[in-house]
């Protein structure tokens, strides 16, 4: 969450005083805003859940993806995009990113098995996979491609926006990301039919409300619906989202201008896909070694990607442990329909993502920041670069303004 204000307050209250929280009601703003954000996104269909992890898993149950099929997903991702792939009943197949920070097309071509169905690029941090080389590989393979969205809200890839190029696009609006309402996401798509599975998924009584689909059979789907708290919020988010973001791209830009110079001594920006459209929500440099990042991390408010405690695969509890359902019967790993899936994962799995995570430090943008606090940032990170790459003594430097680290960035803007 960047912002939020009066106007999200306003909302919630009035969404409240109309005594309709459930979201099939007369004028619902859940249904407001799903047409909203399709329109936005330049999709068909938008439907909303109570979560990313739901979106991505109805995404997945959406688009057929089941027992049998492997999904291939990137090493560094949060957990959800892995254990949404078990939740549908599928095996996740870890594949390595690349200096981007997003999933390598080579990777995904080499990953790719007899048991393949589908694989999921993540747009992490903002950042936009390479979609086009993507969407390739994909063809070539027969893969069906379910986008993990849920850190770039509000992005594009060359002019499209991000969750939108894929056959679906899973989102979140959770407390971290570009746009709110504490918890819940939603899936994109052009397909009716992928829809109606998804919002079979995600209310498995959603029919009785928003109409039967006969050409699609109703399964027994978890639930994980909507309420018009989530709705109305969201319609006020919507309205701050595109010019949050220009400043965030344009605070990118700025860093990465300011430290140009910079390049030779060995902070090097990370390559990527789309800068004139991604989120710009983190500077990101790739450094000679893994020493380097973990000293510029002492320096100066920034991350080292691969130390951010819950977006690598080593840190996946359940999916390296097999433990893939609440009951033995269910677990995808014992499952006879996926004998034929590839289902361990080796010691040295996707090494090459380890070793890039390590040497990649990410500098956040923020749509409140001043050109001042900018500057700030560009000034330290010169410094910073004189310390760990020629030797000076960061004592006698004149670091400025070297706030925390700032990960969940709030602030009740008024008017
Ligand atoms: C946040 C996030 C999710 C899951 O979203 P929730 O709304 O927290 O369930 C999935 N994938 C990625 C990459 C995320 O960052």
């Amino acid at each position: 969450m960047y912002v939020v204000g009066e106007e999200e307050i306003a909302a919630l209250a009035a969404a409240i005083r109309s005594g309709k929280l459930f979201r099939y009601s007369e004028d619902s703003e859940c249904e407001r805003f799903e047409q909203r954000y399709a329109a936005d996104l330049g999709v068909k269909h938008f439907a909303l859940a109570a979560s990313g992890s739901y979106a991505l898993a109805a995404g997945l149950i959406g688009l057929g993806v089941g027992p049998g099929d492997e999904v291939l997903v990137p090493a560094h991702t949060y957990m959800a995009t892995a254990t949404a792939v078990l939740a549908a009943g599928a095996i996740p197949v870890i594949v390595d990113i690349d200096e981007s920070l997003t999933i390598s097309p080579a990777a995904i071509e080499a990953g790719v098995g007899p048991r393949t169905k589908a694989v999921i690029p993540v747009h992490m941090w903002g950042a936009a996979c390479d979609m086009d080389a993507i969407g390739d590989v994909a063809a070539a393979h027969n893969l069906l491609v379910l986008e993990d969205a849920c850190q770039a809200v509000g992005g594009s890839y060359k002019g499209r926006k991000l969750g939108s190029i894929g056959d679906a696009g899973a989102f979140s609006f959770n407390y971290y990301k570009n746009m709110t309402s504490g918890e819940g996401g939603g899936l994109a798509t052009n397909d009716d039919a992928v829809a109606e599975r998804a919002r079979c998924a995600i209310d498995p009584c959603h029919f009785y409300w928003q109409g039967r689909n006969d050409a699609t059979r109703p399964f027994a789907g978890i639930g994980a619906r909507a309420s018009e708290l989530m709705g109305s919020m969201l319609n006020v988010q919507l309205d701050r989202l595109d010019g949050m973001i220009e400043a965030m791209r344009a605070e990118r830009a700025q860093i990465l201008e300011g430290t140009k110079h910079l390049g030779n001594m060995g902070l090097r920006p990370a390559p990527t896909h789309s800068p004139e459209h991604d989120c710009g929500a983190q500077a990101m440099f790739t450094l000679p070694r893994a020493e380097d990042a973990a000293a510029f991390a002492e320096l100066v408010p920034c991350v080292v990607a691969g130390q951010t405690g819950r977006h690598n695969f080593k840190q996946w509890d359940q999916v390296l442990m097999h433990e893939g359902a609440a009951s033995e019967a269910l677990n995808p790993y014992k499952l006879p329909a996926n004998a034929e899936c590839r289902t361990t994962y080796r010691e040295d799995l996707c090494a090459q993502s380890l070793t890039i995570l390590d040497r990649t430090i990410m500098v956040a943008t923020d749509p409140r920041h001043s050109a001042e606090q900018t500057g700030d940032t560009i000034h330290n990170l010169d410094l910073a670069a004189q310390v760990v790459f020629a030797g000076a003594d960061p004592r006698s430097l004149p670091f400025r303004n070297r706030g925390e680290v700032d990960f969940v960035k709030f602030d009740i803007a008024t008017g």
